[in-house]
């Protein structure tokens, strides 16, 4: 399994970390928000360290004993842990249990699997003795107290030369004292320029989608490349014509959209859709007030027709959806509460 070259913003990072050869820390706290980069760069930074013979630029060869192991997904020395339910192997373990258990397996990392990893490092690697072993924590805050406070140890008193690569999307909910005993790395969003031209090589033609995630290129190659890119595009030429919509038509569009299968597939679901409308009207209030819009940028001019003079009752209407998030999981009424919302959007227009 080969793995995509490291986007040009990453390299500093890149550099920096390689020309430290031996003296690198035995703990790295790669930061940044989710779609930043920091997990392509960890895998990139994991191989590099377990190849035998890296090119000129610090990379893995590809073709040593190490990376053909790395490659096959099974390199003795590669540890990577992930919240338990991502893991295929922990789906069907215990179906029988109650929907809580289930649920906190499926966002944390446990104990029971920093003491295995502890355990596997202290067996040693077989074959490799003396050799480089790289951990790969991610998300390091999925980990719970009881995990965190058991990795504290192997960060304190770490194992041979063994590296630790914690990811992060929100440092702060991190214990202290993890973060303390790693050296931290941001990864901060590239200038709008760099990512843009990435995604325009990477064939994303909707350029929209980039200010649409937050200015994080990765997140919007992964729109452009699943359905919600559509989704977004769908809902941006349906609310740029909102003046003329019936909402009530509108709210039974939604409801079929949220139950056809490009929606299920990615994952589309209603609180999504509340999220989306939010942003719409965030937007509008931002163009009433003469700044561009941040997330539909495609509907600058349909903003601009609709919100001019109306920032109130964006705003209005902004509060209205905050108001309905909390039932949006579970509505009694899946119709009712979609026509709702429509109604609510159909007022900004009147
Ligand atoms: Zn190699």
């Amino acid at each position: 399994m080969s793995i995509e070259s490291l986007p040009e913003w990453l390299l500093p990072a890149w550099r920096d970390l390689r020309a430290r050869g031996e003296r690198l820390p035995h703990a790295l706290l790669l930061c940044g928000p989710a779609g930043s980069g920091k997990r392509l760069f960890a895998t990139h930074f994991a191989r590099a360290l377990l190849c035998r013979t890296p090119d000129a630029r610090g990379f893995a060869c590809g073709h040593c004993a190490d990376c053909t192991w790395l490659a096959a997904g099974n390199h003795p020395d590669l540890f990577t842990v992930i919240p338990a339910a991502d893991e295929e192997e922990a789906e069907d373990a215990d179906a029988t249990e109650g929907g809580k258990k289930e649920k906190a397996r499926s966002t944390q990392i446990v104990i029971d699997q920093v003491r295995s990893l502890q355990a596997a490092l202290e067996i040693g690697s077989g074959g490799h003795a003396g050799g480089r072993r790289v951990v790969i924590l991610d998300p390091a805050e999925a980990m719970n107290v009881a995990a965190a406070n058991a990795l504290l140890k192997s960060l304190e008193e770490p194992v041979g030369s063994t590296v630790f690569l914690l990811l992060s999307h929100v440092p702060r909910q991190l214990l202290p004292t993890i973060r303390s005993r790693c050296q931290v790395i941001d990864f901060p969003r590239p200038a709008r320029a760099v990512a843009q031209a990435w995604l325009e090589q990477q064939g994303v033609k909707d350029a929209a989608l980039l200010g649409f995630a937050s200015g994080l290129p990765l997140a919007a190659r992964e729109l452009a490349q699943g359905a919600r890119g559509e989704l977004r595009r769908q809902l941006a030429a349906e609310l740029g014509r909102l003046d003329s919509l019936d909402p009530l038509k509108l709210a039974a569009d939604w409801e079929a959209r949220l139950k056809s299968r490009p929606a299920l597939e990615c994952g589309f679901a209603m609180p999504d859709l509340l999220d989306w409308l939010q942003r719409w009207l965030a937007d509008g209030v931002r163009v009433a007030h003469g700044l561009p819009p941040a997330c539909f940028e495609d509907a600058r001019a349909d903003l601009a027709r609709l919100a001019q003079g109306r920032a109130e009752r964006y705003l209005e209407a902004y509060r209205a959806i905050q108001a309905h998030r909390r039932a949006a999981q579970h509505p009694l009424n899946a119709r009712l509460f979609l026509e709702d919302i429509a109604l609510c959007l159909r007022r900004t227009t009147a």
